[in-house]
């Protein structure tokens, strides 16, 4: 029987398909025995919701997944991994691994063929060079998941579970605040893992939201208007906006007052609502 709580188990699977670890693909595989159940059971998957999970590596989270929730999609991007899995998923007959990059695959209708409109979650251990942008297309294409819970670096779990309007606020914390509700669960040290990464991670849950915290008319000019805010942070709005949206700087003013945001605030000072109010009458008076 495999047991992948066991390092050397680990390790002798993969020497024996003559796997090597790619820095490239952000493989930095879970070796400490407590996080993957830890996080499995924080997942939501259960025995009548099942889950998705991006980038299975040697398959150490899959297969707790597959004891706590009645089916397991798993997508991998590396083929070289492929007979790996086959290996140490041997004994359950509840995962399905598909090769594919998670960034290009339709994953809404990899869903609806795989769990036909039942509940679902994803849990992942995401390889770090993709992170926000894997968050944010799962987001974005409104995925019928109840949460997202995945193992991101430290630094990142930070500034996304940042509430806006806070000193460690970002573009990527609004984003993620206007879809979801996120949670911080659990710290976990570089030495966890196989190679250990520089930097240690975190688990995070994203609650899904059923309907946006804030009322927004346009939510392209929302997230348009975040990005711009953010991308000179230590800049006042009038500035970074006026950069950040080709506006003069003059116009920017007229729509901060309208706004009734002070002209002397910062990105990581507006809040949730204090964006929706500026998108809203940027795109009144763009339109
Ligand atoms: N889940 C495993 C674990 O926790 O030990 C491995 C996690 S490792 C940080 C990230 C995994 O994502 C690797 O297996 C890597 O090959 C895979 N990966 C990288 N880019 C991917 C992509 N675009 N689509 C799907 N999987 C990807």
């Amino acid at each position: 029987m495999s047991n992948l709580t066991d390092i050397s188990y680990v390790k002798g699977v993969l020497s024996k398909h003559g796997f090597t670890f790619s820095k490239a693909l952000g493989q930095n595989f879970l070796i400490n025995p407590g996080v993957c159940p830890r996080m499995a059971q924080l997942s939501g998957a259960s025995s009548s919701v099942g889950v998705v999970e991006i980038g299975p590596g040697a398959g150490v989270l899959t297969s707790e997944l597959a004891k706590v929730s009645y089916k397991v999609v798993a997508v991998e991007l590396d083929k070289r991994l492929l007979p790996v899995l086959k290996e140490t998923l041997a004994e359950h007959d509840n995962i399905k691994v598909v090769n594919a990059d998670a960034m290009k695959l339709d994953l809404k209708q990899l869903m609806a063929d795989e769990f036909n409109g039942g509940e679902a979650v994803v849990c992942a251990n995401l390889p770090y060079y993709i992170t926000s942008p894997v968050i944010m297309r799962i987001l974005e294409e409104r995925l019928p998941i109840d949460s997202l819970t995945v193992m991101v670096q430290k630094e990142a779990a930070d500034r996304i579970c940042a509430v806006p309007g806070t000193r460690e606020s970002g573009a990527i914390s609004a984003a993620v605040h206007y879809y979801s509700k996120p949670e911080f669960l659990f710290k976990v040290s570089k030495g966890s893992f196989l190679p250990p990464p520089k930097v240690d991670s975190a688990v995070i849950r994203l609650n899904i939201l059923k309907n946006p915290p804030v009322q927004v008319n346009n939510e392209k000019m929302f997230f348009k208007t975040v990005k711009a805010a953010f991308s000179q942070r230590r800049k006042t709005l009038p500035n970074s906006l006026s950069s950040g949206l080709s506006l003069p700087k003059q116009q920017v003013i007229g729509v901060l007052d309208t706004a009734a945001i002070p002209l002397n605030a910062r990105a990581e000072e507006m809040t949730m609502e204090q964006f929706a109010c500026l998108s809203n009458v940027l795109s009144e008076k763009l339109s």
